[in-house]
Formats: structure tokens, sequence, C-alpha cells
């Protein structure tokens, strides 16, 4: 009986060489990745793919999902969104948000830099004048 180990060595090393030339499309081809791939460059690629599906952040709600490339198009209309109000920093759903800001919103925040209370008509106004962002230009 002879050792078949340097054979079976032999074997592997002609799989890879086939595989390298073996061309694979991208996973979501068919949504559009023009992207041709080397058997290596496989798991990479779909890290970064821009024609991944993925869900809208409101996936919950909104029920979209799109490819990559187009997520944050959508994400920046979309009505069921959660997105910051600009007076109290409270996250409230796009479509809620201007009657959130007229009618129920309290107004008030805590500035980040300086702690203090910041109230709607100074945020209007911008007339918060924060005294550590002040301090940064010193
Ligand atoms: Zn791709
Ligand atoms: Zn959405
Ligand atoms: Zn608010
Ligand atoms: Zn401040």
């Amino acid at each position: 009986m002879q050792c078949a180990k340097p054979r079976f060595i032999n074997i592997t090393v002609q799989i890879a060489k086939e595989l390298r030339n073996v061309k694979f499309v991208c996973n979501n081809s068919d949504l559009g990745c023009p992207k041709i791939l080397n058997y290596e460059e496989v798991p990479g690629h779909a890290d970064q793919c821009k024609y991944l599906p993925v869900k809208c952040q409101a996936y919950n709600k909104c029920k979209t999902k799109c490819i990559r490339m187009e997520i944050e198009k959508h994400q920046a209309v979309c009505p069921n969104l959660q997105v910051p109000c600009i007076y109290c920093r409270n996250y409230v759903e796009r479509m809620n948000i201007i009657a959130h800001e007229q009618e129920e919103c309290t107004g008030t925040y805590t500035c980040g830099k300086c702690g203090m209370v910041i109230i709607k008509e100074e945020t209007q106004k911008n007339t918060h004048n924060c005294f550590n962002a002040l301090a940064g230009y010193l």
C-alpha cells in the first residue's frame, strides 16, 4: 500500500486552481449587481454589495425592503421612520413630526455641551450661546 497523502494534496491544489478560474456572479445579480467575482472575492463582496436587499429602519411599519444603494433615499422620505424633533430632540415618526412640533412638543431640551435647558423660542431663533461651544474657540 502506498501512502495516498501526496496525491491527495495534488488534487486539492488542482481544485484550488480550478476554483480560481471559475467566475461567480453576485448573489444579487438578479437585483442588478453587475459584479463577476473570483472565488476569493465572493465573501468580501457580499459585505459591501450595493445591491444587497436591506430593510428600512422602520420595517416593522413601512414594510419596505430595497437594495442597499437605494435604502438611504427611501429612509430620507419614509413616513414611518423616526426622526429627531429639532426642539425636544425626541424621536417621532416623520409623518407626525409637524403635528408634534406644533402641538405636543414641550419644546425644551438639555444642551449636551453645557447642560443648560433650552426652550423652543431659543432653538427657533438659534440664540443659545453655548458656553462650552464658545470655549472651544478660546
Ligand atoms: Zn453584488
Ligand atoms: Zn421605510
Ligand atoms: Zn419635540
Ligand atoms: Zn450649550
